[in-house]
C-alpha cells in the first residue's frame, strides 16, 4: 500500500464557513487587534462578494443566465413522478448512511432528504486516521462512518479496497485571528471519507488503474478561542436541481464519474449494465443508486455550460435544426437538436414552437437555419430546406403505381438530381459568382415550376401536396442553386439525433425535469466535445472535479483542426 501525505488547503472558495460564522459575534471581534480586524475584514469582504455573486446565480432575478430558466420546465410536467431517470434506478438508499455532519445545517439544506446526502464511503474501510491524537468518542463522526455497515441492508458484501493515498485537509491559519495553526499533525481529525477513482492515464500505458484516496479533515481550537475546522466543499442547493447537490464528499471520483457518464450516454448502457460492467471488468461494486446519483451530479456539474453553448449558437452563421419525439414521464415531447460548426445543443420541450422561438427565432441569432419543411421553421426568413427530404419525396412519387404521379415524380427527381450534381460541381469552382448556376439552369428551374403548377390540382394526394409544398416555399428551396456553397442537407443534425433516438428506444425517455435536463446537458457537452475532436472523458473529468469544489468550470475545449 502506497500512502502519500498531502496537505490540501484549497478546498473551499469561501474563506469563512458556517462553522466559523456561528462562533463569531461582536464580542469575539472586540477581542481582536487592529491588524487581526483588518485581516478578518478582508476575508469577510471576499466572502460577501462571492456570496452576492452566488445569490445572483441562484435567485430569480434578471442576471440569471437564460438557461437556468429551463424552457422545458412546463406546467403540465408531472413532478411527482418517479425521480429515477432512464431505467428503474432501484436506489439502494438503505445502504446509504447519513452524512456524519447531517445535524449541522451548514452541510445540507433543512429539507435535505437522503437523496441529497452524499454517499457514504460504503465500500471502503474507513478507519480513524493514524495521526488522530484523540480516540473517537461516542458521537465522533468517524466512528459512525466506520460502524455503519453492520446491520444495514446492503446490496451485497462489503468491498474492502486498499487505500492508495491519504490526503490531509487542514487549515493553516485561524479564520478569526489569522494566527498560524501549525500543520495537521498538531490538529485533530474530525471526519474522513474515501473516494475511488481511475488513475490518470500515463502515456504509453494501456489499461485502467483504480485508486482509493482517503481524505481526512482536521480541526483545532486556536488560542483565541475560535474553533477552526476544514470541511469538504458542499454546494448551495439549486431549486432547478432538487435531487442533486454538489459536494466534494463523494465515493465516486471525477474520472470514474466521467467514465460512468460515457458508459450511459455514449455507450447507451442502463444503470444495471454499468453496474455489471464495473463489477466484471474493474472488480468494483457500486450500487445502481450510486451510479444514478453520479450521472445526475455530472449533469448538474456541466449545466452552467449551457449558457456558453447557447451564446455560441447565437453567434453562429448557420444552425442545423431537427426534432424528434421524446417521452418524459410518459408525456410526449420533442427532443430538439441545434448543431452549428462548433456546438451541438439538445433541448426537450413541448411539441410546439416554444424552444425554436427561444433559441433562434426570438434570440440574438442572425444566421441561416437549415431544417425540414415543418411549418414552425417557416417563421424564420433566413433559412434553407433540406434537399434530402425533397429528393426522397420525389423518389417516392416516381415509384408510385399511379402512372401520372410516377411520370411527374420521375421528371422531378431527374431535375433535382441535375441540380444536385451541378451544385456539387460548382463547389469546385469557388470563383464562380453567386447566381451564376441558377442562370445556367434557368430552363430546368422553369420546367420544375411548370410541373408543380400543373400538378397543384392533381387528384393524386401526394403529388398535389408535394407540388404545393415546392411552390409554397419556392425561393427558399432554390437558395442552394443560387449559392452552391450553402449546405444541401440537414444530415449534420439528423445524424447526431439518430444516436439519441436509439437511446430513447432503449430507455423509454426520461421521467422528470431533472432527469431530462441531466440527459440534455450531458448529451450537449459530449457531442460538442466530439465534433471539436476534443477528449470528452478528460474534459468531463475536469468539469466534475471543478464543480465539486465550487470552482470556476474549465471552458469548453477549442475546435481541433481536421
Ligand atoms: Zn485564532
Amino acid at each position: 500500500m502506497i500512502v502519500a501525505f498531502t496537505i490540501d488547503t484549497t478546498y473551499n472558495s469561501m474563506k469563512l464557513t458556517a462553522h466559523d460564522l456561528k462562533q463569531m459575534n461582536k464580542a469575539t471581534l472586540a477581542r481582536l487587534s487592529p491588524e487581526q480586524l483588518l485581516s478578518i475584514s478582508e476575508r469577510m469582504l471576499d466572502d460577501l462578494q462571492e456570496a452576492m455573486d452566488r445569490l445572483n446565480q441562484n435567485s430569480n432575478n434578471s442576471s440569471r443566465p437564460p438557461s437556468s430558466t429551463p424552457p422545458w420546465h412546463s406546467n403540465d410536467t408531472n413532478n411527482a413522478a418517479d425521480p429515477a431517470n432512464h431505467d428503474n434506478a432501484d436506489d439502494d438508499m438503505d445502504s446509504v448512511i447519513k452524512h456524519p455532519d447531517k445535524n449541522d445545517d451548514h452541510f445540507l439544506p433543512e429539507d435535505a432528504s437522503l437523496d441529497n446526502v452524499p454517499e457514504a464511503p460504503d465500500v471502503t474501510d474507513i478507519q480513524p486516521p493514524e495521526v488522530a491524537p484523540t480516540p473517537p468518542t461516542k458521537s465522533d463522526p468517524i466512528k459512525r462512518v466506520a460502524g455503519k455497515q453492520e446491520g444495514t441492508q446492503g446490496y451485497g458484501r462489503t468491498q474492502a479496497l486498499a487505500i492508495t493515498e491519504t490526503v490531509y485537509h487542514a487549515r493553516t491559519h485561524c479564520a478569526s485571528c489569522n494566527a498560524c495553526l501549525g500543520d495537521y499533525e498538531a490538529q485533530v481529525a474530525w471526519t474522513a471519507f474515501c473516494t475511488i477513482d481511475i488513475a490518470e492515464h500515463i502515456q504509453g500505458n494501456a489499461g485502467i488503474t483504480l485508486t482509493n484516496t482517503k481524505h481526512v479533515f482536521f480541526e483545532i481550537k486556536c488560542d483565541c478561542g475560535h474553533h477552526n475546522r476544514e470541511e469538504p466543499y458542499a454546494g448551495i442547493p439549486d431549486v432547478t436541481w432538487p435531487k442533486t447537490n454538489l459536494s466534494e464528499w463523494r465515493l465516486v471520483g471525477p474520472r470514474l464519474a466521467a467514465m460512468i457518464v460515457l458508459l450511459s450516454k455514449r455507450h447507451r448502457n442502463s444503470r444495471r449494465l454499468i453496474r455489471e460492467f464495473l463489477l466484471n471488468f474493474l472488480r468494483l461494486e457500486l450500487s445502481v443508486g450510486t451510479i444514478d446519483q453520479t450521472i445526475r451530479e455530472a449533469g448538474r456539474s456541466v449545466a452552467p455550460l449551457e449558457e456558453e453553448l447557447i451564446h455560441e449558437i447565437e453567434e453562429a452563421a448557420l444552425a442545423y435544426v431537427d426534432e424528434t419525439s421524446w417521452k418524459e414521464a410518459g408525456v410526449l415531447r420533442w427532443l430538439w437538436v441545434f448543431r452549428t460548426l462548433t456546438v451541438v445543443f439538445f433541448m426537450v420541450g413541448k411539441r410546439d414552437r416554444t424552444i425554436f422561438c427561444k433559441l433562434l427565432l426570438n434570440s440574438k441569432f442572425k444566421g441561416i437555419v437549415m431544417s425540414d419543411g415543418w411549418v414552425v421553421y417557416r417563421e424564420y426568413a433566413n433559412r434553407l430546406r433540406c434537399w434530402a427530404h425533397l429528393i426522397r419525396k420525389a423518389r417516392g412519387l416516381s415509384e408510385s403505381y399511379h402512372t401520372k404521379a410516377a411520370d411527374v415524380g420521375l421528371q422531378m427527381l431527374a431535375l433535382f438530381t441535375t441540380f444536385q450534381n451541378a451544385i456539387y460541381a460548382a463547389r469546385n469552382q469557388p470563383e464562380q459568382p453567386i447566381g451564376m448556376l441558377a442562370k445556367q439552369h434557368e430552363n430546368d428551374i422553369e420546367s420544375l415550376k411548370a410541373l408543380c403548377i400543373a400538378s397543384s390540382d392533381s387528384t393524386h394526394d401526394k403529388l398535389r401536396a408535394f407540388a404545393r409544398e415546392l411552390l409554397g416555399d419556392w425561393d427558399i428551396i432554390l437558395r442552394q442553386i443560387h449559392d452552391p456553397s450553402l449546405p444541401l442537407t440537414n444530415n449534420e443534425a439528423e445524424r447526431i439525433l439518430r444516436h439519441w433516438v436509439i437511446d430513447r428506444r432503449l430507455s423509454n425517455g426520461t421521467r422528470t425535469d431533472e432527469g431530462t435536463r441531466t440527459f440534455t446537458v450531458l448529451a450537449s457537452v459530449i457531442e460538442t466535445c466530439r465534433i471539436r475532436g476534443a477528449p470528452v472523458w478528460d474534459y468531463l473529468t475536469q468539469v466534475i472535479a471543478a464543480a465539486r469544489k465550487g470552482l470556476q468550470l474549465p471552458v469548453l475545449p477549442i475546435m481541433h483542426a481536421g
